[in-house]
């Protein structure tokens, strides 16, 4: 008998990322919009980066410089850019390690130059432009400024401009503040005689307006890691066509499996979170108990990949479900599903282990062309 595999475990399927990255690399290209893979929910993780880096991507994006340094040691050759402001603590590594950075403050950008003068390399600045969702970016007011400022500094390159949207408020990308975007950056290569090489017009929530507008004027950069990962567009959650959704999946042993009665006995109080659940007198059924909880998952965002399983609950280490209509047995291994704040959770998660399936199997894909092997499901179609 082969040992048992670790619980829980992430298993991370990078035929099915690299074919996800080549589905998207290859949309977009067809309107001339690069992808800037991003790793950050995954931690940088070098094999995720690679997989995207063979399906396509022009380049890897995270918001943590550590991720970044991570990906370097390991050997990966791409062009790395930093999504968060520079750390003025962290200013040094980020001109070392990041080749491109994502701005909104003058001090720091001012702050990178003499780090850059001082270690004897350039850095490229892409400058953030705050279109409504209110987390980073300069108000159009002062983007010329900023530009002028960007320009007199020395071993500072302007790379381009970009905005961020839906992430902290939910705005949604649309023909207005897309079109702010793109007129902004026709505006400044007028005025400076600029190239402005990159347009960055956001993440994964902008996928849906680039890839069914008429007119997407002059972005030409995607950043995009929820729509690869989780096969997904997150404005509304949905699976976008041909894409997989399930090329991360996590999976939980279970640890105790006995017929209970639905509702609880005794004086209800709240539970350890603070809240106070509701039962349904529904008679006695099965429910079984996973080692894994809260300190490892969002409870909100798993779905069991077994229709017939529900999810009662969890506490810190105990996750409780429904399995009346599918019975479990100790030991018995069950899969989820996850959005992005449960893979996030998942891969942050020290106890969650990382396994890896069809590694290097995109390498030896003849053109691209072909659909990722060992595919029990098929990805959602149109
Ligand atoms: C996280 C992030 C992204 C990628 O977001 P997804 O929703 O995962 O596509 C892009 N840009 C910035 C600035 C980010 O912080």
């Amino acid at each position: 008998m082969t040992a048992p595999q670790i619980t829980p475990r992430l298993e991370i399927d990078l035929a099915r990322v690299w074919h996800n990255s080549a589905q998207l690399s290859g949309r977009l290209a067809l309107r001339k919009v690069a992808v800037t893979g991003v790793t950050k929910v995954a931690l940088g993780d070098p094999r995720i980066a690679r997989a995207m880096l063979q399906g396509g991507v022009s380049s890897l994006g995270d918001s943590r410089i550590e991720n970044i340094i991570k990906m370097r040691q390991a050997g990966i050759q791409a062009e790395f850019m930093l999504l968060r402001s520079p750390q003025l603590s962290r200013i040094d590594d980020v001109v070392q390690y990041a080749d491109i950075s994502l701005n909104s403050e003058p001090e720091v950008i001012r702050r990178l130059s003499v780090a850059a003068q001082r270690l004897g390399r350039r850095h490229r600045v892409l400058l953030m432009l705050e279109l409504g969702d209110l987390r980073e970016g300069i108000p159009l007011s002062e983007i010329e400024q900023v530009v002028s400022l960007c320009r007199s500094l020395p071993n500072i390159d302007l790379e381009g401009i970009g905005t961020n949207l839906t992430c902290l408020s939910g705005v949604k990308p649309d023909a207005t503040n897309m079109h702010r975007l793109s007129d902004t950056a026709v505006r400044l290569r007028q005025r400076f005689g600029l190239p402005l090489l990159q347009v960055s017009g956001g993440n994964s929530s902008s996928l849906d307006w680039l890839l069914n507008s008429d007119n997407i004027g002059a972005v030409n950069n995607l950043r995009l890691g929820e729509a690869i990962l989780l096969g997904r567009e997150t404005l509304y959650g949905q699976p976008l066509p041909a894409l997989y959704q399930d090329a991360i999946s996590l999976v939980a042993e279970v640890i105790e499996a006995r017929v209970k009665p639905s509702v609880p006995e005794g004086e209800l109080t709240q539970n350890a979170f603070g809240e106070r659940p509701s039962f349904v007198q529904r008679g006695e059924f099965q429910r079984s108990i996973l080692a894994m909880g809260l300190q490892d998952i969002q409870l909100a965002g798993i779905v069991p990949q077994q229709p017939d399983l529900a999810v009662i609950g969890a506490s810190s280490d105990h996750l409780v479900l429904d399995s009346g209509r599918h019975p479990l047995q100790v030991g018995d291994e069950v899969r989820f599903n996850l959005n992005y704040a449960a893979t996030l959770a998942a891969m942050t998660s020290p106890f969650v282990e990382k396994t890896y399936l069809n590694e290097g199997s995109a390498e030896h894909s003849p053109s691209g062309v072909r659909s990722p092997s060992a595919t029990p499901r098929q990805p959602a179609d149109s």
